[in-house]
């Protein structure tokens, strides 16, 4: 048999390179951002379009490449960083491969122009998919810009496989906060089809992280501080209390390189033992300096995993000067002497006029409520959606559920406990008032352990989950809503503003013009605020502020792509917010309106989910029992 063995053309072996440092736009940004920082750059400017699968462009004011330079970038190998195996150990760039430029070439459109500070002209370099196209003199300032155009345009199943825009902004963003963070004394820009997403100018750590998380996160940071010979600790942790559910910003870097390990979490989750309420997770913001010598950061091709030398001196150092920290704030308020004045101030306000300080109110407090409380709590109109929606579990009335069962469930609604639980009327739009009482009218219906309602049908009975029940009415409406902007809007006395980080109101803006078909109406989104003056007629203002929270984790984690499915996400992930949970009595009028409501459905069998609403006993299956 003749020798079937061949070195694969170049083209092709970037391409599978290509696979392992490309795996969706944030990898290209990172890339990008990596090498403008390695050419010392001052000021560096990220643009996107449509979350970077149309472009993806990185201006930077560094060193710049000679013509030869400009080339050779594009080799694979080719790289200024380092020349022997030995400089791997002594590394402060960034970058060492020599893979990224030619790796991202084989599978897109690139165009680099580029110009050293000696030189008169610059160059352009156009390449596409590995193929040289041009290259020309050309007119730049000093420095490198690099676009990035159709990503994966010659692998179709590359690109097929790429996110929602949402997911995909969503990782080019984690990207981008993870380098800014590495790099505070560089100023960074980014902008999204058009818009300003970020603005950073060069600060310290701390502004730094203020001006990429919001004003608000300033107070939230207790300082750390360490230093010994094996490592310099700096940075900060969130204070206990702000500890959210979901892991967000959880963060380290090892010599300015962002770095995941579940290892030097652990000992940071170890500090907080005791002061974190049950799964939540503590945010970090946490800098190592250790010797370039004592870590070995090729181990992972993207570079974000690395090995310590001695590992379990690291952890127990960390843990201690946290808990140090941790201690130290919590028998004195924080006295941050490192402070810097101006981030009283943040930022984006240094150039505007003084505003009066808002005050903190409880915003869902109303004057006229408690008048109205006590009005209608004796007359028993209890018709009112909101009315049922109150959340029992887990609140004071959990310790009366005992009570409760001990008197006779008709009994229980003239008692004070039910008085109270049917406070809660800060609406008066409400669906029970549409007159849907039709059929089940005359059927008696019966609340079972205030999860399950149960009424009879020709056939037999029927029982039904309250909290299944009322995600698939309330999903069905939420879509026809969305679709034909048909939404009923119920206008707040004062506009409700919640703060939210920049990077969730980008992702908010994604769905804007959905939420507002669904009633929202917003008055800004920007600045880490929203201000909202209406929301759907089907929501209370208590529930916005959860509402947009699990719309948001969930727009991170779904994968969908069509417009008509990012549709069906939002009323979904409303749909559950906005249901009755179980838990929560209904009155005889309610529960009607459940199952008619319910059985007016277009698919009244499941939830969103497919899980199912009601289950059917028939006389049949009743009469086989006796
Ligand atoms: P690496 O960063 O691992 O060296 P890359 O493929 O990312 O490999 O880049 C190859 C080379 O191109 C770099 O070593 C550097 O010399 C040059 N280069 C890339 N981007 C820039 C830039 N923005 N400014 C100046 N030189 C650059
Ligand atoms: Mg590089």
């Amino acid at each position: 048999m003749s020798d079937i063995i061949q070195l694969l053309p170049d083209h092709v072996a970037n391409q599978i390179a290509a696979g392992e440092v490309v795996q969706r736009p944030a990898s290209v940004v990172k890339e990008l951002l990596e090498n403008a920082i390695d050419a010392k750059a001052g000021y560096i400017k990220l643009i996107i379009k449509e979350a970077g699968k149309t472009l993806i462009q990185v201006i930077d004011d560094g060193v710049g490449m000679s013509v030869t330079d400009a080339r050779l970038s594009f080799e694979r190998h080719a790289t200024s960083k380092i020349k022997t195996a030995e400089d791997l150990f002594e590394l402060n760039t960034k970058g060492f491969r020599g893979e990224a430029l030619a790796s991202i070439a084989a599978i897109a459109h690139v165009d680099l122009k580029t110009k050293q500070e000696q030189d008169e002209v610059g160059t352009e370099i156009k390449i596409e998919g590995s193929k040289v196209l041009s290259q020309e003199a050309c007119v730049n300032p000093k420095g490198t810009s690099i676009s990035v155009k159709n990503l994966f345009y010659n692998i179709p199943a590359r690109r097929n496989f790429l996110k929602s825009n949402a997911v995909e902004l969503r990782h080019i963003i984690d990207e981008f906060h993870r380098v800014t963070m590495a790099h505070p004394g560089i100023r960074f820009d980014m902008y999204h089809n058009g818009s300003e997403v970020f603005n950073l100018p060069v600060s310290n750590d701390r502004q730094r992280i203020v001006n990429i998380f919001g004003g608000k996160t300033n107070e939230k940071l207790v300082p750390i501080k360490e230093e010994t010979d094996l490592v310099t600790i700096h940075g900060f942790v969130g204070k206990p209390e702000y500890a959210k559910r979901s892991r967000g910003e959880q963060f380290f870097f090892v010599n300015n390189r962002f770095i995941k390990s579940a290892y030097l979490n652990h000992a940071v989750t170890a500090a907080f033992e005791g002061l974190l309420k049950d799964k939540a997770h503590p945010s970090y913001f946490i800098y190592l300096e250790v010797d370039p010598k004592s870590i070995d950061i090729n181990i992972h091709p993207t570079k974000t995993e690395i090995k310590f030398e001695d590992e379990h001196a690291l952890y127990a150092m960390l843990r201690s000067t946290i808990k140090h920290s941790l201690g130290q704030f919590n028998v004195a308020p924080v006295l941050d002497f490192n402070r810097d004045a101006s981030m009283d101030t943040p930022y984006e306000y240094k150039s505007k006029i003084a505003q009066a300080p808002t005050i903190e109110v409880d915003r869902n407090f109303n004057p006229f409520k408690e008048e109205k409380q006590r009005t209608t709590a004796t007359s028993n109109t209890q018709k009112n959606y909101s009315a049922f929606k109150k959340e029992a579990p887990g609140s004071w009335e959990n310790l009366y559920t005992g009570l409760e069962s001990e008197v006779s469930s008709n009994d229980v609604k003239q008692t004070s406990f039910s008085t109270v639980e049917f406070e809660s009327e800060e609406q008066t739009g409400s669906l029970f008032e549409t007159d849907d009482k039709k059929d089940l009218e005359h059927h008696t219906t019966y609340q079972l352990r205030k999860k399950y309602i149960v009424t009879t049908i020709k056939s037999g009975m029927v029982i039904i989950n309250q909290n299944r029940a009322h995600q698939r009415i309330v999903y069905e409406e939420l879509l026809k809503s969305i679709t034909m902007a048909s939404a009923v809007s119920q206008q707040l006395l004062f506009p409700l503003v919640l703060s939210f980080s920049k990077t969730e109101i980008t992702l908010l803006e994604t769905v804007k013009e959905q939420l507002e078909n669904t009633g929202f109406i917003f008055g800004k989104l920007d600045l880490g605020e929203i201000e909202i003056t209406a929301i759907p007629s089907v929501v209370t203002e208590k529930e916005v502020a959860t509402l947009l929270e699990q719309l948001l984790s969930d727009l991170e984690n779904e994968v969908p792509d069509s417009g008509f499915s990012q549709t069906d996400l939002l009323a979904k992930s409303m749909s559950k917010s906005i249901a009755v949970r179980s838990g929560v009595e209904l009155v005889p009028e309610q529960q009607r309106y459940m199952a008619n409501s319910l059985f007016a459905c277009t698919e009244p069998t499941i939830t969103p989910d497919n899980k199912p609403t009601f289950i059917t006993l028939t006389v049949d299956e009743i009469d086989k029992k006796f």
